[in-house]
């Protein structure tokens, strides 16, 4: 599945998705994340620990080929899409992936299933302060970011 495919497919609005269905409320491009997600795999799949009830949330890293196709992703490093147990689904997006806080010293950094990622140092007690992850003084995976 394409953009084409979608804007052809589906009602938009704003780039959401207004046509009723498993779809509905959410931004253009999830349907054909979702459609790669069933078919050729995600990045990453993250589980609930120990709740099989609950479905996998397909992590995609956004390379240059989908700005292409989707410009309003400009500025996301990675969305994930899953499927609630109605059959909806759901996504999120994200400025940051889990290489971006590596690279950046917080090198035992994981996704979380529920939401986002729980950034950690191996060399420190880092901290988010006003939202930004933030090393220890003196903190040896202490690096600024490229
Ligand atoms: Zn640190």
């Amino acid at each position: 599945m394409k953009r084409n495919d979608v804007e052809q497919r589906y009602r938009l609005e704003h780039g959401v998705i207004r046509s009723p269905g498993k779809f509905e409320g959410e931004p253009l491009w999830v349907p054909v994340f979702w459609e790669r997600a069933l078919e050729d795999g995600s990045d990453e799949d993250l589980e609930d620990d120990g709740d099989a009830e609950f479905q996998p949330v397909s992590v995609f890293v956004i390379e240059n080929a989908d700005l292409l196709e989707f410009p309003e992703l400009e500025g996301i490093r990675e969305v994930r899409v899953w499927e609630d147990d109605q059959g909806f689904v759901h996504s999120d997006s994200y400025r940051r992936t889990l290489a971006d806080y590596v690279a950046r010293g917080f090198d035992a950094t994981t996704r979380e299933y529920d939401h986002g990622f729980r950034v950690r140092c191996s060399a420190c007690s880092s901290m988010i302060i006003n939202g930004v992850a933030t090393h220890e003084l003196g903190c040896p995976n202490n690096r600024r970011a490229p």
